[in-house]
């Protein structure tokens, strides 16, 4: 019975993370719930499956929280509560999806707890992996990715010597707007950008599959986690999303992992690796596919990759930088306040403005995603608002 915390219970990842639990009640159980604003869910996943502590985002959700659950289950909230669901003695297994840069101080308390990890949140590695990779090296935790890139490259390496890779291939999807050009993009809504056509995500990473900065904060996960240069990272558009990723060898073989857009599967394999157990999902038919769609990724279509890939090469905060002010613009973006466009304007600004640090302290990353946010909500675009 593996003993398991989710960090952001009632988001897209968490909630298929439970489904996952849901099916094999004999493997895993849940110690720890931690959610921000859904009470009305987080409620329900309590009852279902009775975890010994609850957080959410404030004091009053709190309170109203603590009227419905069982005395037995302790309900604590902000980031003392997020990092007690972390840190919980009961859980052995932390999966940390969680969005943003939020993500960043309970998965590295859960870390330094010598808790292993399945990490969702691409934040975390993206502001502070050196950081986070040195403590899980220090404290000897495995980080099991949950993304299906990266699971894909992860399970593509099982046996293999990291001396031998080549350079990673990461497919992108290429979001909802990958078929418009560039002078279309300019009239995109808010509503047209949630709809992805393969996966069913949050709010947050829909629209940054749809800018392709998803793919760049992926370049950066995976920098982290298989220690490779970013010139060995390479992002290949697939529409079809049935390839995740590949590996390509000193000797030119390459190899893909494969299966349908669902991500359960890779939830369930951190949750199980290094084995693998059944799981209700369709199963992959080849022939029914039949065709299989690769092309390149052009920068000067995708300006946020572009960026992940200037922010990432030229690393100590910059990445940080990215991160905060694409955040906010997609935030703001969101709220109908700047275009689909100005998200990729509000972020190269904020990165210009920036004054590098090159070995950046964890206090020195939470200052700068401070200050790349409130640029980048300050930020005015020029002809709007
Ligand atoms: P969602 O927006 O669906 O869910 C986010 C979760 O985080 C919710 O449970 C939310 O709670 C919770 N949350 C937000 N802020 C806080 C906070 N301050 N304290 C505690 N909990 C908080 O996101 P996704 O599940 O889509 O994504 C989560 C992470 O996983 C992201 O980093 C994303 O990039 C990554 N990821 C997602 C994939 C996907 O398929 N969805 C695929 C690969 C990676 P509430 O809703 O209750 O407010």
């Amino acid at each position: 019975m593996k003993r398991i915390s989710i960090l952001g219970s009632t988001g897209s990842i968490g909630t298929q993370a439970l489904d996952v639990v849901r099916q094999h009640p004999d493997r895993f159980c849940v110690a720890a719930l931690a959610a921000g604003r859904n009470i009305d869910l987080l409620v329900k996943q309590a009852m279902e499956f009775r975890p010994k502590l609850v957080s959410v985002e404030t004091k009053e959700l709190a309170e109203k929280i603590k009227l419905e659950l069982p005395s037995d289950i302790d309900v604590l909230y902000g980031e003392e509560g997020v990092t007690a669901a972390a840190v919980h003695p009961d859980a052995e297994f932390v999966v940390s999806a969680i969005v943003g840069i939020a993500g960043l101080v309970p998965t590295l308390k859960a870390i330094e707890a010598g808790k292993m990890i399945g990490l969702a949140n691409k934040e975390t590695l993206v502001t502070a992996g050196n950081i986070v990779m040195k403590k899980a090296k220090e404290k000897d935790v495995p980080v099991i990715p949950i993304d299906s890139e990266h699971s894909a490259i992860f399970q593509c390496l099982q046996g293999e010597y990291p001396r031998c890779i080549e350079r990673i291939i990461l497919t992108a999807s290429g979001g909802s707007f990958r078929d418009l050009t560039r002078e279309q993009l300019g009239k995109v809504t808010v509503g047209q950008a949630l709809q992805h056509p393969n996966w069913s995500m949050g709010a947050k990473v829909t629209i940054d599959s749809a800018t392709m900065m998803n793919k760049g904060l992926e370049v950066m996960e995976a920098h982290w986690l298989f220690n490779l240069p970013y010139e060995r990272i390479r992002t290949v558009l697939h529409k079809e999303s049935i390839i995740h990723s590949m590996v390509e060898f000193k000797d030119h073989a390459i190899m893909a992992q494969l299966g349908t857009p669902d991500m359960r599967i890779p939830i369930q394999y951190a949750l199980t690796y290094p084995e693998r157990l059944s799981i209700s999902s369709e199963p992959l038919d080849l022939v029914r596919i039949s065709t299989l769609h690769f092309a390149e990724l052009n920068f000067e279509r995708y300006p946020c990759l572009a960026l992940a890939y200037e922010a990432g090469r030229r690393g100590g905060t910059m990445p940080a930088v990215l991160n905060g002010a694409n955040e906010a613009a997609v935030a703001r973006f969101l709220r109908g306040e700047i275009s689909f466009l100005a998200i990729e304007d509000t972020i190269a600004e904020v990165m210009a403005k920036h004054d590098l640090i090159a070995e950046p302290a964890l206090e020195d990353i939470f200052e700068v995603d401070r200050w790349a946010r409130h640029a980048a909500f300050s930020h005015h675009v020029t002809g709007e608002g």
